[in-house]
């Protein structure tokens, strides 16, 4: 799931049940109620998950009353509405599967931004030196696997030797673009008439008989 800024906002802002006063709780809309007539409409909502919610707790009496079957009452708000309302639920537990943890999806929602901004970036960044938008990439284990495959194929031309330590010191997590990183590596090391000292792993020349950084002889 993947929710844009009006969505965060709404399930981050404190909206309070009028029944009972208390905070609603963000949930995921049920898959399973997908395309069942309900209309949700949204991917997210807000629920009043207060057992002892007045609405909730007369709710009950009225359907058993109305309609012989146990079953009771939230009261829910989806986003955009300005009033919530009633949502039939046949137990306690209902919907509490379904709670989102608001900061995880912060996070994940910044991440894709980031990945989005990178992939944009990667049309210009020749153009411009720009290495960044090419190892944000190639380091976030979560972006789109092609992309990461078309940053690494870029690094060639960029030959820039900022690029080394954050490929070398990242565990890639995907075999496939971490090898096609090292190498990239590897060819741009070689092509500066530069190698890593097998002591220290300082980049040093090619050339060089002793480490500056180490002091070691090769
Ligand atoms: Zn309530
Ligand atoms: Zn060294």
């Amino acid at each position: 799931m993947f929710l844009n800024d009006d969505l965060l906002e709404f399930i981050a802002e404190e909206h309070v049940c009028p029944h009972c006063d208390t905070a609603m709780t963000p949930c995921q809309t049920p898959t399973l109620n997908v395309g069942d007539g309900l209309g949700w409409g949204s991917p997210v909502f807000m629920i009043c998950l207060n057992n002892e919610c007045g609405l909730y707790k007369k709710s009950w009496q009225e359907f058993e009353d109305n309609y012989g079957h146990v079953a009771s009452c939230r009261y829910m708000l989806l986003p955009g509405a300005k009033k919530g309302e009633p949502i039939m639920v046949g137990s306690c537990d209902a919907y509490t599967g379904c709670i989102i943890d608001v900061e995880e999806e912060k996070l994940r929602n910044k991440r894709k931004q980031a990945e989005d901004a990178a992939v944009k970036d990667l049309d210009t960044c020749i153009a411009k030196r720009n290495l960044t938008p090419v190892i944000l990439l190639i380091l976030d284990e979560k972006a789109h696997l092609e992309k990461r495959q078309r940053a690494c194929a870029l690094l060639d031309e960029l030959n820039d030797l900022e690029c080394v330590d954050p490929i070398r010191n990242h565990e890639f997590k995907h075999t496939e673009i971490g090898q096609l990183a090292n190498m990239a590596v590897d060819r741009i090391l070689k092509a500066n008439n530069l190698k890593e000292c097998p002591f220290c792993a300082e980049i040093i020349k090619t050339r060089a008989r002793v480490c500056k950084h180490c002091n070691r002889e090769m």
